[in-house]
């Protein structure tokens, strides 16, 4: 399978819904569209529906959301479910971003709770992993990545197949350190190697890098067949930076 590339912009916690709309109405003028790519944008939960609702008619355009509960309904203050993202427009859902386990203590059997539930609401999970800068310099990279992988490994081939990996490490996120291609063309090949193991042939996985992506490195990223889009968060803020990175030539 030759998916397309995927761009896909992680906001955090920037952009509401004013500055959400002005920024589409900038870059949907700059951005041209194009069949071999897909451009993803995950907006704070209350920004969903105004890029949603700007995007409805653009095949190449994916909305999803950073975060969601497990639970369908409940006393879970502060969260939001999978149908009510869906309902705001999402399609797709981040989990597991290394903010989401560093800062809020997000574990490994949470984000399999939660890749369940995306699973089964009919929506597209997007489960980041990536090792910190300690777990690296002990060369426990790929282990530490197929622990995180181990907590989905209950799902059969063709559930796995429906997922999307992030490999962001953390050491790289929002730094401006970038793994090198073939840092992140090994740890990527690792990550096929772990479904290939659990029957999902490598190129049925789509896996994408992150971690300080920027117009200047895009390219050189993307250009690699082991790396089928980037995630990214700080330079996808700006519309011009952002249309800069969705317009990259791929040799
Ligand atoms: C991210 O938040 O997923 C990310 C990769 O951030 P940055 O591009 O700023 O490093």
């Amino acid at each position: 399978m030759t998916a397309r590339l995927v761009f896909a912009a992680n906001w955090k916690m920037h952009l509401g819904p004013d500055a959400a709309a002005q920024f589409m109405r900038v870059y949907l003028q700059r951005h041209r569209a194009a069949r071999e790519r897909e451009i993803w944008f995950f907006p704070p939960a209350v920004s969903i529906a105004a890029v949603a609702g700007v995007t409805r008619d653009r095949s190449d355009i994916r909305v999803g959301a950073q975060n969601v509960h497990w639970e369908a309904k409940g006393a879970f203050t502060g969260e939001i479910s999978v149908d009510m993202a869906r309902e705001a427009g999402a399609d797709a859902v981040l989990i597991g971003h290394s903010e989401r386990r560093h800062v809020f203590g997000e574990t490994d059997d949470e984000t399999a709770k939660k890749t369940s539930a995306v699973l089964d609401g009919g929506l597209i999970p997007v489960l980041c992993v990536g090792e910190t800068l300690a777990e690296r310099e002990r060369n426990e990279t790929v282990a530490v990545v197929h622990r995180q992988l181990n907590a989905i490994g209950r799902l059969d081939a063709s559930t796995l197949q429906r997922l999307v990996i992030a490999y962001e490490p953390v050491w790289a996120i929002g730094t401006g350190k970038t793994a090198t291609v073939d840092d992140a063309s090994r740890v990527h090949r690792a990550i096929r190697g772990w479904f290939g193991d659990r029957g999902v042939a490598p190129r049925d996985v789509r896996v994408l890098y992150g971690g300080s992506v920027k117009p200047a490195n895009a390219r050189s990223l993307v250009s690699d067949p082991e790396i089928d889009g980037v995630l990214v968060g700080g330079a996808s803020l700006e519309p011009e930076s952002w249309a800069e990175i969705t317009g990259t030539e791929v040799d």
